[in-house]
C-alpha cells in the first residue's frame, strides 16, 4: 500500500539573496481551499461560471480549488504582462489569453488569484474585462495583503489574510523560483537573516 506522508519543513530556505522562514503549511493550506470551495459552491454551482486563472503564480492554488469544485464551470488561463513582472508595481500594460472568440458577457466570471496586494492588477483586469462587456466579476484569491491594498475592487474571497511580508511558495515565486514548494514561507527581515 502507498503511503502519503506529510513532510513538514520546518527550516529556513535561500532563494537568491533571500532567506524565508516557513508560514503556512500545505495543510492549512487544503483546509482553507476546502472552506473556499464549499462557500464557491453554494454560490456558483447553478451558475456555470468562467474561471479565469491568472498565471503563473495561481496555477497550484487553481488546480487545488477545481478539483474541489463538483458543478459545471470552465476554465480559462491568463497572464498580465507588465514592463517590471518580478513585483507589484502598477504597470501591468496587457492581459494575455483574452482571445476574441472568448465571450464574457452575460455570466459570471470568477477571477483566481495568488496574491491581492495593492489591488492595482485587479484593477487593471476589471478595466479590461468590463471593457469587453464582462459585469458580473468576482475574485477568489489565496493571499490578500489588506494593509497594502489600495484598490477599487477586493477580492470577494481569500484563503488568508496576511501582514505585508513577501511570500514565496505553492505558485508564488521569487525571481523565478519557489513556485514548486508545497508550503508558503514568508521573507525574514535582514536584520533576523
Ligand atoms: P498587486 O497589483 O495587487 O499589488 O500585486 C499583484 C501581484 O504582485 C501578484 O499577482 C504577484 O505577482 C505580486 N506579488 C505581490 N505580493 C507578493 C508576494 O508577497 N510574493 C510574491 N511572490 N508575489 C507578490
Amino acid at each position: 500500500m502507498l503511503s502519503f506522508s506529510k513532510k513538514i519543513r520546518l527550516s529556513n530556505i535561500t532563494l537568491q539573496d533571500r532567506v524565508f522562514s516557513p508560514y503556512l503549511h500545505q495543510a492549512e493550506i487544503a483546509q482553507r481551499t476546502d472552506s473556499l470551495a464549499q462557500a464557491l459552491t453554494e454560490v456558483y454551482a447553478q451558475q456555470f461560471p468562467l474561471l479565469l486563472v491568472v498565471l503563473k503564480g495561481a496555477f497550484r492554488f487553481a488546480a487545488d480549488l477545481v478539483a474541489r469544485l463538483d458543478f459545471p464551470l470552465e476554465v480559462e488561463f491568463i497572464r498580465l504582462a507588465s514592463y517590471e513582472n518580478s513585483q507589484s508595481s502598477g504597470q501591468i500594460r496587457t492581459v494575455l489569453g483574452l482571445e476574441d472568440r472568448l465571450s464574457l458577457e452575460d455570466r459570471p466570471i470568477l477571477i483566481v488569484e495568488d496574491i491581492v496586494d495593492t489591488g492595482l492588477t485587479l484593477d487593471f483586469l476589471y478595466a479590461q474585462l468590463q471593457a469587453r462587456q464582462a459585469h458580473q466579476l468576482a475574485t477568489v484569491s489565496l493571499l490578500f495583503k489588506p494593509d497594502n491594498f489600495r484598490g477599487e475592487h477586493p477580492p470577494a474571497y481569500f484563503g488568508f489574510s496576511i501582514p505585508p511580508a513577501f511570500v514565496v511558495g505553492y505558485g508564488l515565486d521569487y525571481q523565478g523560483q519557489g513556485r514548486q514548494l508545497n508550503d508558503i514561507f514568508r521573507e525574514k527581515p535582514s536584520a533576523e537573516v
